[in-house]
């Protein structure tokens, strides 16, 4: 497995689903993960320390610009570095085009792109300082190939790919690297509340035939954020079973 060790990481939407599963196995590979989310993530963090890895919960808001910028700054401060940021943290309120509100809109912008971009102005200063970083941000299967009933959620993921690439040319001088996760289909409660006839019909794309679990997502981002992964830069890594668009 890659190794983290010394690594400082924040995970945002931590506290369950594909970020607790990126929590507990950047722990696994020795970082010291900090458990972000809005609600309270003690769940992830005893399966850290039960595993014998070290970490903290931190609860914020990603899309409050300022309680974001605040809480990252003082984590920075205090533990003296930010090596790895993963802006998972993300909602999906899905909705028909002609029923789409400005409302729902505006609150799927707000947590999925303004988020991960008020998390990363704070945490890219300490890796500028350091010369070293990895920023990693969870897209989605539907930014490439759209999805019926989710015009908010396709196109905040799609934004995600485009600040993805353009923070790997603005940071790449600074030895920091930007990359996406594009997951298809994960077994998480996002996904639970899908009717069975999409579940079905997701699964009839997948060549791979099964659904995803959250440690496949976690694998890949494990990966871009180790040493090994230095060269890779600007990527989208599709963690999908095979769907092609
Ligand atoms: P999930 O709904 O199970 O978990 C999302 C987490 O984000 C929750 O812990 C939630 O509390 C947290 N969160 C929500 N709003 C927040 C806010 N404003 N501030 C801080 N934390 C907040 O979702 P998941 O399935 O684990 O998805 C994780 C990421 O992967 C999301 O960005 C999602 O869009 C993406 N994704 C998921 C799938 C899938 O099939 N599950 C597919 C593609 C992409």
């Amino acid at each position: 497995m890659f190794r983290l060790d010394e690594n400082v990481a924040i995970v945002t939407g931590g506290s369950r689903g594909i970020g607790r599963a990126i929590s507990t196995m950047l722990s696994r590979a020795g970082a010291y993960v900090v458990v972000a989310d809005i609600v309270p993530a003690d769940e992830t963090l005893k399966l850290i320390t039960d595993a014998g890895g070290k970490g903290e919960t931190k609860c914020f808001d990603v899309s409050v610009e300022d309680a974001a910028q605040e809480a990252i700054r003082e984590l920075a401060k205090r533990l003296g570095r930010i090596d790895i940021l993963v802006n998972n943290a993300g909602i999906a309120l899905d909705q028909l085009l002609l029923r789409v509100s400005a409302e729902s809109l505006h609150r799927t912008f707000s947590v999925n792109v303004d988020g991960a971009i008020y998390c990363t102005k704070a945490a890219i200063r300490s890796m500028m300082r350091a010369e070293r970083g990895r920023v990693i941000n969870l897209a989605s299967v539907v930014a490439e190939l759209g999805n019926p009933g989710q015009t908010a959620y396709s196109a905040s993921k799609a934004a995600i790919i485009g600040l993805t690439k353009t923070w790997a040319r603005e940071y790449a001088q600074r030895n920091i690297t930007v990359n996406a996760v594009a997951p298809g289909f994960i077994d998480t409660e996002m996904t639970l509340r899908l009717p069975e006839e999409v579940k079905t019909w997701i699964l009839n794309q997948t060549p791979l035939g099964r659904i995803g679990k959250p440690d496949d997502v976690a694998a890949a981002v494990v990966f871009l954020c180790s040493e090994e992964a230095s060269y890779i830069t600007g990527q989208v890594i599709r963690v999908n079973g095979g769907i092609l668009g």
